[in-house]
């Protein structure tokens, strides 16, 4: 017998898995550039300089037997403690070499963390719209994710929802600003009123609870928007942190998470974290990587291009008639669909090569996402099509 919870876990995604596809077969046929293909988020950009020249050094001073050796499940001792250095330095709370856990991107974070903090028969909580994984870590390990809308229009968020949405079963809220799939960069407002709820509702409850905080797009901001770090805001926050997107190294597979000191239950969370980091066959994160992610922290590919995108793209779509949620950060562009069936608005702008996500992915129908961390000529070269189903839905 296999658990159908498991099973429809592997088997979802099906409409984005469908359109990548046919834009893969389409590209062969009619050649890439002739293909508009915004569904997958994965950089564009060349990690900054620094990243190769680091790598490059470990090759030429390290040997191949101890540079590609296991690492500590935890991480490097070094590694730990060069980023506990950058975040105590850049957001002035203070952490430890050993408040610190080396893994594979914020998803290791995210899937451990949900494990560990629903075992004992919590619920995960997490604001529309929201990267659907965070649906299957929950529902993975018998658990369910409680989806709070936030406000319409804006999607910052609504304090009043989410006042209404955690109960007592709440363990864990997953905060990921800047946001995937909308763009937007939840304002210091609305978190530090968050805040304050969750430090109420814990007293109410007797029990902590806990903001898993999703960064891995928090060096993608434009226009020098605030990106607040959450735990500056909330001590029962554990920051999760990815070198793929800003570093763009998502294949790498690097990442951590950091624990405050101060934080409730502390020592326990983290031995259960490395304790459930075994029991999923973590073993450790690539060797050299690490290492080299570790000496390149701050680093961030250049930038500036994805806001170039997103300029021609958001300027270009409302122009247009489209409405969108100006996107502060991240690499998305959050449109709402001339039709409420947003997958019927991706089939029909897939005749035209076109290739955008439905909404309905991340919790949100009525919209479609497009990933606009691809080349500027992709977007240049897509408007046409753009302003094709403008007039077809009768909005320009
Ligand atoms: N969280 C969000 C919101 C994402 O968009 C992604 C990837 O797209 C991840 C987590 C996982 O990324 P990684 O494991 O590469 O850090």
């Amino acid at each position: 017998m296999i658990d159908k919870k498991l099973v429809a876990g592997g088997n979802s995604g099906n409409i984005i898995r469908e359109i990548a596809e046919y834009g893969a077969e389409q590209a062969k046929k009619i050649g890439a550039e002739n293909v508009y293909n915004f569904t997958i988020g994965s950089p564009s950009i060349d990690p900054p300089p620094v990243v190769r020249e680091t790598m490059e050094r470990y090759l030429d001073s390290v040997s191949a037997a101890k540079l590609f050796t296991y690492a500590p499940a935890v991480g490097y001792p070094t590694v730990r403690q060069k980023i506990a250095d950058y975040l105590s330095k850049t957001h002035g709370i203070p952490y430890r070499a050993q408040d610190v856990i080396v893994t594979c991107g914020t998803s290791t974070c995210l899937a451990v963390l949900t494990r560990v903090l629903l075992s004992c028969g919590g619920k995960a909580m997490t604001f529309a719209p929201y990267f659907m994984d965070y649906k299957y870590y929950a529902e993975s390990v018998g658990s369910s994710l409680i989806e709070c809308p936030t406000e319409p229009e804006t999607f910052q968020l609504d304090l009043n929802a989410a006042e209404r949405a955690i109960t007592p079963d709440t363990m864990m809220l997953v905060v990921n600003t800047p946001n995937n799939p909308s763009g937007v960069v939840f304002r210091r407002e609305g978190l530090e009123g968050l805040a304050a709820l969750l430090e109420r509702k814990q007293k109410e409850y007797g029990h902590p609870i806990y903001i898993v905080a999703d960064g891995p797009y928090r060096e993608l901001v434009y226009d020098d928007q605030e990106s607040v770090f959450l735990p500056e805001i909330y001590r029962n926050t554990i920051d999760c942190f990815s070198f793929s997107k800003g570093m763009s190294l998502p294949g790498e597979r690097v990442g951590f998470m950091a624990f405050r000191q101060d934080m409730d239950d502390r020592d326990d969370l983290f031995a259960a974290c490395v304790g459930v980091m075994r029991a999923y066959g973590y073993i450790c994160v690539s060797s050299m990587w690490q290492q080299v992610a570790a000496d390149c922290l701050g680093a961030t590919s250049d930038i500036s291009k994805y806001k170039e995108n997103r300029d021609l793209l958001y300027g270009s779509l409302t122009e247009m008639g489209f409405t969108c949620v100006h996107p502060d950060g991240a690499f998305y562009l959050f449109v709402k669909t001339p039709e409420p069936d947003a997958e019927a608005f991706c089939r029909r702008a897939m005749q035209d090569n076109l290739l955008v996500v439905p909404g309905d992915s991340f919790g949100t129908p009525g919209y479609v996402r497009a990933a606009y961390c691809v080349d500027h000529g992709t977007i240049e070269r897509s408007l046409p099509t753009w302003r094709k189903l403008a007039r077809e839905y009768g909005l320009s």
